[in-house]
């Protein structure tokens, strides 16, 4: 927008809408970059949306069937997460516990063979890590795989994350460094005027600011004042294990869902993908589907005690990409959202990256794929 001013000062007030991984990573990078005034404004508890719910999966090879700017971006993000452990480590004694041991993606048919041989050519033509198994080969370094296996794919620097100690290892990083987390306090309204952010107002009081950073998962189209967004939730549903003794080391694929073992004992199963609204039920039928898939892969599944079962939502965009950066419509307005089945992974480079946008108008290469204005040309304002 002409006439618009690019400075940013430290002591500028930032207000981040929504506590889940992604709000907590952009607070704590901004204040690592030395922004002095932030605050990050949480409806319910902090990181018990998506981010609570998720598997922790950091895969961006698995399903990739292009080397584009998605893959680039997932890439980056993957690669940044042992620097990222160890820096909260350090920060917070939270072990987030980043297991590397890899992903294996099981076949079980002629089709998804064919499938995964062209997805193994071009990774490799690329350059990217990834094994050929036969199912003998696969089962040899994962007993438990069912006779059915095929062949796989072994990706070994897709990795996996306790997303939950990650929102933990966030949280209390970003207590050290000083962000203000406000809880139990719903933003109702981002004020802007003369198409600039003024503040927002929430159930509690208004408050000022100047930049505010909209991070509210599935939620966020309904707080967006520029009437750009369009992010739905999609409901996916988990059912969650426990093997004696574990048996399992790898996170393993197929294409209908997936098994997550947890260095605590736990054996993780996802998902569903529905668009139901915001309906946080786990459903019989659900929970059906996700455990004749696992038995699928793991055929002793049957004989394993369901503990736990939970569902969340994930932000999906209409294009199912995220939406990162400066809105060109209100200044001061910024979306980092839209993170769908990809935010835990996404977590570490939209962290950097938003911060970086935020405090030096920079844009990384990186995310200006995913900037809001491939929404904004559509909106009716233009
Ligand atoms: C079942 C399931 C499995 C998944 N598995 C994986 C996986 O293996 N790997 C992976 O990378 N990703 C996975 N995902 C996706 C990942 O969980 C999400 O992309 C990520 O958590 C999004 O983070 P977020 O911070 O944007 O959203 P959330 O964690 O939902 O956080 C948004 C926060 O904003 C708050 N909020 C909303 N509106 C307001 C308001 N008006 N005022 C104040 N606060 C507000 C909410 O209460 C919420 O806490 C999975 C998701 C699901 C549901």
């Amino acid at each position: 927008m002409a006439g618009r001013s690019n400075q940013f000062s430290t002591n500028s007030k930032i207000i981040i809408v929504g506590g889940g991984v992604i709000g907590l990573s952009i607070t704590r990078a901004l204040a690592l970059r030395g922004a002095r005034d932030v605050t990050v404004i949480e409806k319910g508890e902090f990181g018990r949306e998506a981010s609570w719910a998720a598997g922790g999966i950091l895969a961006p090879q698995i399903e990739a069937d292009a080397a584009d700017d998605f893959l680039r971006l997932a890439c980056a993000s993957r690669d940044l997460y042992r620097h990222f452990a160890g820096a909260l480590h350090k920060e917070t004694a939270i072990d987030i516990e980043l297991d590397t041991t890899g992903t294996l993606y099981v076949a079980f048919s002629e089709a998804e063979e064919r499938e995964f041989r062209a997805r193994f050519d071009w990774q490799r033509s690329e350059g990217l890590a990834v094994e050929w198994m036969s199912g003998d080969e696969a089962r040899a370094i994962e007993p438990v795989l069912s006779p059915g296996v095929r062949c796989a794919l072994r990706f070994p620097n897709d990795y996996q994350v306790e997303n939950r100690r990650l929102v933990e290892a966030l949280l209390t990083s970003n207590r050290n460094l000083g962000v203000q987390l406000i809880e139990q306090c719903e933003v109702s309204e981002i004020i802007a005027a003369e198409r600039r952010v003024r503040g927002v107002k929430t159930s509690r009081e208004f408050i000022n600011g100047s930049t505010v950073v909209i991070t509210a998962g599935a939620w966020s189209s309904s707080i967006d004042p520029s009437a750009t967004l369009q992010v739905e939730p999609v409901r996916g549903q988990m059912l969650c294990f426990r093997p004696e003794p574990l048996t399992v080391r790898h996170v393993i694929y197929s294409s209908r869902g997936y098994l997550i073992p947890r260095r605590d004992g736990r054996l993780i199963a996802g998902s569903t993908s529905e668009r139901v609204g915001f309906d946080k039920q786990v459903t019989e039928a659900g929970a059906a589907a996700i455990k004749s898939m696992a038995i699928e892969i793991m055929p002793e599944i049957k004989t394993l005690q369901v503990v736990d079962s939970w569902a969340g939502f994930r932000p999906r965009a209409s294009d199912d990409l995220p939406v990162l950066g400066k809105s060109s419509e209100i200044e001061g307005l910024v979306f980092a959202t839209g993170h769908y089945r990809n935010g835990i992974l996404l977590a570490p480079i939209t962290g950097e990256l938003i911060a970086e946008t935020i405090v030096s108008n920079a844009v990384s290469p990186l995310i200006e794929p995913f900037s809001p204005g491939r929404f904004e040309l559509d909106s009716p304002t233009q």
